[in-house]
């Protein structure tokens, strides 16, 4: 007979020394439920996952996952019975990528057995299935650009999806979360609540989640919520029932309505990632710069003809080109150095032109663009204002020319620097 529930607690326990940090909890949790724990801090939510899980013994009472009991099991054991847990502070190996700590199994899961080792060395097929599956873990939460950062230089909240993502790994069939959103910034904390939302209904998976902000976990779309308060269940059922709770609302809110107990925002800022931060590139700035660039196009020999010519070999840019070689070897070092600046003026339009057709087309731009843009119009300006002072006869109008590239160039990283926040999207 197949259990009804994913999770069955009867009378469980944790006593530390005085402490009863769980005193006597009995709750359950249904197949392909999605479950939120809740209570202030140090009402013990942790202990209970820790109790659950294995990983503290318990003082007294009785776990069931699955139907299975899980008296006298070491957390491996526990796990194999198909649940997964993570801690409330993420552990990753900061030294390796995201994808990499996807793939490489936890301890005392895979791996223990030399011979599954070498067996595991001897089929790459089964590291490639480990990486297409760690692939499509990372797809599903939506964070496939970050697969090759190292953890240690991911935000929070990223730390968090990565968590997640590697308990998923093992493709548990009851997952318990410990605040995966503490300390994650808003709009990231509801995308991944949306996304927990979306792998329970489309994977039938079970999820029993901890949060504390009892204000952020009602609105979010769980089916039920436990609330604990000293070491106790206070109560159970829908987030309706919670809020309408006159029990809950003094535990939690004192009894007048204000909100005593939580932290008014466990909001806190993310660190900035450098560079490779997507940001909404439109159409609009597409054309503008390029219309600009158009423009630049139209002076005589610059920009476009001068890169026209380069391509082709029919302008009299390659005359020019050609004559300043001469000049050159007649040993006129600024005469070498014009031609290095009119050819880096030349070749910056079509990179620019590549750019902005590029992101136009993805409708996104990429913090190293605009680094690389950056950089590339000041080599312009450089090579424009030199031009200009070489006063040849054919950069008369160039320092127009380079301001209208330098322009176009602009349209890309207008948004430049990064602004604050840093994560995705
Ligand atoms: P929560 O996760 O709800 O914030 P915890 O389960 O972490 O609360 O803690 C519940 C209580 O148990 C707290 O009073 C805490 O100080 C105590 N506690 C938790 N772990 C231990 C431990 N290993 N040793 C002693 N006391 C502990
Ligand atoms: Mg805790």
């Amino acid at each position: 007979m197949m259990s009804e529930l994913a999770l069955k607690v009867t009378g469980l326990a944790k006593h530390f020394g005085g402490i009863k940090a769980v005193d006597d909890i009995d709750f359950e949790v249904k197949k392909g439920e999605f479950v939120g724990l809740i209570g202030p801090n140090g009402c013990g939510k942790s202990t209970t996952f820790n109790t659950i899980s294995g990983l503290l013994e318990k003082t007294s009472g009785e776990a069931e996952v699955f139907g299975n009991s899980t008296d006298g099991l070491a957390p491996h054991e526990i796990h194999s019975l198909g649940l997964t847990r993570t801690f409330q502070h993420t552990r990753l190996w900061k030294e390796m990528t995201v994808i990499e700590n996807l793939i490489i199994p936890p301890r005392n899961q895979l791996g223990d057995n030399p011979l599954t080792a070498i067996l595991h060395t001897l089929r790459p097929e089964h590291e490639k299935a480990r990486l297409a599956k760690a692939w499509k873990i990372l797809e599903t939460l939506e964070i496939t650009h970050i697969a090759h950062l190292l953890a240690g230089e991911l935000s929070g909240g990223q730390s968090k999806l990565v968590d997640i993502g590697r308990a998923l790994m093992g493709e548990p069939d009851l997952l318990l979360l410990d605040e995966p959103v503490a300390g994650v910034a808003g709009p990231l904390a509801d995308s991944i609540f949306e996304h927990l939302r979306k792998l329970v209904n489309e994977t039938g998976i079970t999820i029993l989640i901890i949060e504390h902000n009892m204000n952020f976990i009602l609105r979010k779309g769980v089916d039920r919520v436990i609330v604990m308060n000293e070491g106790k269940v206070l109560m159970s059922g829908t987030p309706d029932e919670v809020r309408a709770s006159e029990e809950v609302v003094k535990a939690y809110l004192g009894g007048d309505g204000e909100d005593h107990t939580l932290p008014e925002d466990d909001i806190e800022s993310t660190p900035t990632l450098r560079m490779r931060n997507k940001r909404p590139f439109s159409m609009n700035r597409g054309i503008a710069g390029i219309a600009l660039l158009l423009l630049s196009m139209f002076i005589p020999n610059l920009g476009w003809i001068s890169t026209h010519g380069l391509l082709t070999g029919s302008s009299d840019f390659l005359d020019t080109f050609g004559a300043h070689i001469f000049d050159a070897s007649m040993g006129d070092l600024w005469a070498g150095l014009h031609m290095v600046f009119l050819l880096l003026f030349a070749l910056s339009q079509p990179i620019i032109l590549y750019s902005l057709l590029r992101n136009s087309w993805r409708k996104t731009s990429l913090d190293d663009d605009a680094e690389n843009l950056l950089l590339m119009s000041g080599l312009l300006i450089i090579s424009g204002i030199l031009l200009w002072l070489f006063n040849d006869t054919t950069s008369n109008e160039l320092p127009f020319g380079a301001m209208m590239t330098m322009a176009a160039g602009a349209v890309m990283y207008l948004d430049y620097p990064p602004s604050k926040g840093g994560e995705e999207e």
